[in-house]
């Protein structure tokens, strides 16, 4: 039994104030996800996660995984938590009702993400991989590929994965070499190896479908050259079941700092003449297609923040309340106190606790931006999928840099027991230390964000942003006494952002080094100011409740309490930061490699 406990009615509450959940639910689209189905659903999936991939998450660090020519073979415990999941057909919340997915928004799916990343990191990298093989083949897969592959990824029968890396082209993508050769029958060959690739082979499911990044005879030099092509481990049969085995083989699996079960393969296509492969869209145009798996997958690398923080933050919030040392400051007992008496241990558990709520609330907003895109017309759709453009690299990297604070002040509050693995917390922060990295390392998004993201009609949806935040002014300033620091900080913060977001658009323009090199501050800058933002319209909207007679009054101050000291204490180091961003590249460049050594 794993001690993790699926914080449902947190998800619930930020969905309903965040998601705007009934509004989404009044569309169309979206009409079978009422507010009460949506807890039923919830309720339900959180509870398996807690009984049935919980339990399997230490055992799968511990004994990790084993490759043989044949294969590899993940623990026993995972094959099976594996089995219950396809048979509860979880995989399919988000998929397209079409294909035999639940059609949920994207927004209730990140809650059930959270739950799921948070009860076994490892191995929901299956299922989270799979769901962007989904999103793509649904958006960009013909007729014929989708009824072949759809149904049986929709249910986890198949599982999918992502072969983007190559030895020599990692960031960068555009340095791909392996070779996709057409043939007569309008299939290709594609040969050439990829490395790092999650899940690339495993054995809980009767079949896995690559889908790989490959350059055609002739094709451009860099990003313009590549395609996009589906390699399925097992050809399928007209019968639609697995047949031959394809040429692809995964030669030999990575041992890492963490994510133990989740193998991480190098993978080699076409020693054998060349696996068959079929194209994903239009020849070249592979990375457009690519990006509908790499955003779904980024916003999932985004979970993991304040998923596997807040793994850390119920083991340490349970030891906190366990652990007797030193005496109560002013406290009159002669008996050690619990370390939570401490303040500082109680402000390293409010740290958590406001920053898991922040992320939770970012993820939310990002993924109802995408359901609103969906489910609206026009313009207003076109706003929503910008605002979901724009908030993508900072979810991104701003809850996987907050997920690794949070799960190293988790191990801090054990003191010396969380450095001992029989804690189980140094668990959480070893997962955690891949998720800055892969998915496009956290320097690459913050490049994305200032490159491509604040550019997007000239200013325009960064400018929405920064009005929306601003526009909270008026309710926190009818709040009340409780919300005047929240106010005062929030449009110091508003302010701080849109002055540094002018001087990286002005300067980006004419120097572009001026904008980079100050690009990860102003990531962090734009995360603390939209997640301080969210947390103050949920502590506006637990006032409303409170007001409104609800009963639940320790869950309901508790928000407003976050709230308030996140912005005490952490939206002030917004302009703490404008300095950072504005510094420029001179000192970045002004000692070479060599020097930098000191020696
Ligand atoms: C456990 C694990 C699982 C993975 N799973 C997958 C998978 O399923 N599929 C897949 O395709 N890949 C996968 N990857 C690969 C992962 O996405 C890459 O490791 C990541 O994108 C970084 O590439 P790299 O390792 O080559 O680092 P590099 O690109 O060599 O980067 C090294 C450093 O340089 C910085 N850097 C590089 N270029 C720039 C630039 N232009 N400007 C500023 N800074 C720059 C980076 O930010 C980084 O700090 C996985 C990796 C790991 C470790």
């Amino acid at each position: 039994m794993s001690d993790y406990r699926a914080p449902v009615k947190d998800a619930l509450f930020t969905l309903r104030h965040i998601g705007r959940l009934e509004e989404l639910s009044k569309t169309e689209r979206y009409g079978h996800a009422d507010p009460e189905t949506v807890a039923s659903v919830l309720e339900e999936q959180g509870r398996f996660m807690q009984e049935v991939f919980g339990p399997t998450n230490a055992i799968g660090d511990r004994e990790g995984l084993t490759w043989s020519p044949d294969g590899v073979a993940v623990p026993e415990s995972f094959r099976t938590a594996y089995a219950k999941f396809v048979e509860a057909g979880w995989q399919g919340l988000n998929a397209e009702v079409e294909y035999g997915g639940a059609g949920f928004p994207e927004s209730v799916f990140a809650c059930a993400a959270e739950f799921e990343t948070a009860a076994n990191g490892a191995l929901t990298m299956a299922p989270g991989l799979t769901t962007g093989a989904i999103e793509c083949l649904q958006a960009w897969g013909n007729e014929e590929q989708k009824e072949t592959y759809l149904r049986k990824l929709v249910t986890g029968e198949w599982t999918g994965t992502m072969n983007l890396t190559e030895p020599q082209a990692g960031s960068d993508v555009g340095l791909c070499t392996t070779k996709a050769v057409p043939r007569d029958d309008g299939t290709f060959l594609i040969s050439g190896t990829k490395i790092f690739i999650s899940f690339g082979d495993h054995d809980m499911a009767e079949n896995i479908i690559h889908l790989v990044l490959a350059r055609t005879p002739g094709a451009p030099a860099g990003t313009k050259g590549i395609s996009l092509f589906i390699v399925p481990k097992f050809l399928v049969d007209d019968d639609g079941t697995p047949g031959e085995r394809n040429d692809v083989r995964c030669v030999s699996i990575e041992h890492k700092m963490g994510i133990h079960a989740s193998p991480t393969c190098v993978m080699s296509y076409g020693d054998g003449g060349g696996a068959v492969g079929s194209i994903v869209g239009e020849e070249n145009q592979g990375l457009r297609a690519m990006f509908t798996m790499m955003n779904s997958a980024r916003i999932a690398v985004g979970i993991q923040g304040a998923a596997l923080g807040d793994a850390a933050f119920q083991k340490a919030l349970q030891y906190a309340q366990e652990r007797r040392q030193g005496r109560e400051i002013g406290g009159s007992s002669k008996e050690p106190a619990l370390i939570i008496a401490h303040p500082d241990v109680r402000r390293m558990l409010l740290f958590m606790k406001s920053h898991i709520e922040a992320m939770r609330a970012l993820i939310v907003y990002n993924a109802s931006a995408i359901d609103f895109s969906r489910a609206l017309e026009g313009d207003e759709a076109e706003l929503w999928d910008d605002i979901a453009e724009l908030l993508t690299p900072v979810t991104k990297a701003w809850c996987t840099d907050v997920g690794m604070a949070v799960t190293s002040t988790a191990v801090q509050v054990f003191g010396g027991m969380g450095y001992i693995e029989e804690s189980g917390v140094s668990q959480h922060f070893r997962d955690m230390r891949i998720a800055p990295i892969y998915e496009g390392t956290n320097g690459i998004q913050a490049m994305d964000l200032v490159g491509r993201k604040l550019p997007l009609r000239m200013g325009g949806v960064v400018g929405a942003h920064l009005q929306r935040m601003r526009d909270t002014d008026a309710q926190l300033a009818a709040a009340g006494d409780d919300f005047a620091s929240i106010r005062t900080n929030l449009a110091a913060a508003v302010k701080s952002l849109s002055e540094t977001t002018d001087w990286v658009m002005t300067n980006g323009l004419t120097d572009p080094l001026q904008a980079l090199a100050g690009a990860t501050p102003y990531l962090e800058m734009f995360g603390l100011t939209t997640g301080g933002w969210l947390l103050a319209q949920l502590a506006l909207a637990a006032r409303d409740d409170l007001d409104a007679g609800s009963s639940d009054t320790a869950y309901l101050e508790a928000k407003i309490t976050s709230a308030r000291f996140f912005a005490e204490q952490y939206l002030p180091r917004v302009a703490g930061l404008v300095g950072s961003v504005t510094a420029g590249p001179d000192d970045l460049y002004a000692v070479d490699g060599d020097t930098l050594a000191s020696v």
